[in-house]
This record gives C-alpha cells, structure tokens and sequence, in this order.
C-alpha cells in the first residue's frame, strides 16, 4: 500500500476536561493532522455531560481550519436545544456530524428517554436538510441491546434510510466479524460505505474493561498472549502495534475503504499503525 488517495482516514478524540489537556490534545492534533486524515471527531458524553467541552473543542479545530466532527446525541435534550446546538455548530463552519443514540447516564433511571440513532439523523435531515455530512455507528459484532444480528443490520439500514453518509464501526480484532458484516449488510441493501473503527491496544485491563462493556470479542488468543505479558507494557505495545497493524492491511486489502482510529487522544500508536501500513508520504 503505498497512497492515501483513494482511502479515507479519520481520527476520533474525547474531548479534554481542562486547561493543560486542551493544550496536549491540539499539539496531539497538529502531529496527526500530518496524516492528512479526512476530518478528525469528538466523541460527546451521553446525557450532555461533555456538551461544553466538545462544542469548544469543535471551534477551536473549525477557527484553525481543521475539519472535525462532534459526536451528537439527544441523551435528555428536548428539540429546541438539539436544534440550537446543531445551528451553533452548522454557524461554526461545521459540515459533518457522528450521529448517536448514546448510552443512559448511570442514575438517570427510567425518566430517561433514548432518541435512536435513526430518529436522530431523521430530525437533522428534517431540520437541516443536507447542509451536514452524517455519520453513524455500526456494529460487526452486533451491539450488546440488539435483540438478533438481523434487526441490529435492519436499524442500520434504518439510519442510511434516515438519510446517513456513512458508517463508523464499534472496533473488532476479527477481520471475519466485518467482512461477514459487510456482506450481511449488503444483502440487506446497505450500499454505503462502512469505515472499520481501529483501536490500538495499549493497555491490557483497559482493553478488557472496555470491551466487556461495549460488546467488543477480544480474541481467546489474542487475551492469552496479552495476559502473558502482565506488566510488561513494552512487550504489549510492540505486540499491538503488530497486531493492529496487520488488522489494517488485512482490512484493506479486502476492500475496506478506510479507517477510523480511536487514537485515545495519543499520537502513537495510531501515528506509527498508519506508517506501518505506508500510508504517509
Ligand atoms: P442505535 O443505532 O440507536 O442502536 C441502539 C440499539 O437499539 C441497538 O441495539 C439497535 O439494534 C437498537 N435499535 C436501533 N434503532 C432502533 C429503533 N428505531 N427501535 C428499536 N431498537 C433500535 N457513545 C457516547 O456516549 N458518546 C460518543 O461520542 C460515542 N461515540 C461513538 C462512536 C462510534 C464510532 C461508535 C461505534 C460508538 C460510539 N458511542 C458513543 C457508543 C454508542 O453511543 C453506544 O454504542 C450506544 O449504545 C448506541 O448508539 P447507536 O447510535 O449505535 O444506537
């Protein structure tokens, strides 16, 4: 693999909480802005509770001309202020948006009520016509609340009927769980692209913590070499980096048509993944 130009590169952050992650996240940037990803997102904390750190971040990257995406969610906001602040965002110079359902908020109970992704992207379409590219997310190993691997297919298809862009994918280590995806999402008449979602592996209980959470199958060999090498945080980064990397080749080889990293807010791995793969110039 040797150009970047037919595939699409992104690169996801969570935004910073204070003064001095701020400054970090934007030296973080400018190193993998040389990369000359597609557009860079940030990821927005359900419930609203990042809404001010996202939005102010968006600016930033928008006022120094970096092309971003805010992840969006209803979580508890009525339609007025999802209006507003899609309006804020769209007057920022913003064209494209991640568009979520998001998870309920620990201890807001049953007053809660999800907006699902499909109906989100439904209201920005209504609202907003085609002014924002939207993203939304997928999942090849099926989302953990999906009642069966068809109906969890047949609401994504609802988001690209909706009136969605393309896809982010949840990240897998299992090229098989997104080509099959692929083509179950084909059968179904999904013609969009769906962009793989790449985390590199940097800390082993991290990994697993996460990915128990959010329905990620961590491969039984894939733990068992990880657990092996315990605390050795040498060992696990240089096996990551292998691994991950050899994900990303066997992925596009086979017709991905990009990548989107969750790059953790660091520079490496995802700096040196991209490398590996002979993507820069
Ligand atoms: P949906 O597509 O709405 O699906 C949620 C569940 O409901 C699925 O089980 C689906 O099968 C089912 N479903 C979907 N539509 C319907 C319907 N109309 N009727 C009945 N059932 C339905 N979380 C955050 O909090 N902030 C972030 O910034 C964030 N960024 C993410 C980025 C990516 C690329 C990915 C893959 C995930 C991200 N998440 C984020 C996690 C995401 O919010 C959760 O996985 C959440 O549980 C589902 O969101 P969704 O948009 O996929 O939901």
């Amino acid at each position: 693999m040797s150009s970047t130009d037919n595939l699409r590169l992104s690169f996801e952050f969570f935004p910073p909480k204070s003064d001095e992650g701020r400054t970090k996240l934007l030296a973080v940037r400018d190193e993998l802005q040389k990369l000359q990803p597609e557009f860079f997102s940030v990821t927005y904390g359900a419930g609203g509770s990042t809404r001010d750190n996202t939005k102010g971040i968006v600016k930033t990257f928008k006022q120094d001309g970096i092309a971003v995406a805010p992840h969006l969610s209803f979580g508890g906001d009525d339609e007025a202020t999802m209006k507003a602040l899609i309006q804020e965002y769209i007057d920022a110079g913003v064209d494209r948006i991640v568009a979520l359902r998001g998870d309920m908020p620990s201890g807001m109970g049953g007053a809660y009520q999800m907006v699902y992704a499909n109906q989100l992207v439904a209201f920005i379409r209504e609202h907003f016509g085609d002014q924002l590219q939207l993203e939304v997310a997928a999942y090849p190993e099926i989302h953990p609340e999906a009642t069966s691997y068809d109906s969890d297919v047949g609401f994504l298809k609802a988001k690209f009927d909706a009136g969605a862009n393309s896809a982010l994918t949840q990240y897998f280590y299992s090229p098989d769980a997104y080509f099959y995806f692929i083509d179950q999402c084909d059968k179904a008449g999904i013609d969009k692209p769906i962009y793989p979602g790449i985390m590199p592996i940097l800390n082993y209980r991290n990994l697993i913590r996460f990915s128990d959470n959010c329905g990620a199958d961590i491969p039984r060999w894939i733990r068992k070499r990880l657990e092996a090498f315990g605390d050795d945080q040498e060992s696990v980064k240089a096996f990551g980096l292998d691994l991950v990397s050899e994900l990303c080749e066997t992925l596009l080889d086979n017709g991905a048509p990009g990548l989107h990293f969750y790059t953790m807010n660091q520079v490496e791995p995802t700096a040196t993944i991209v490398k590996n793969l002979g993507l820069t110039d």
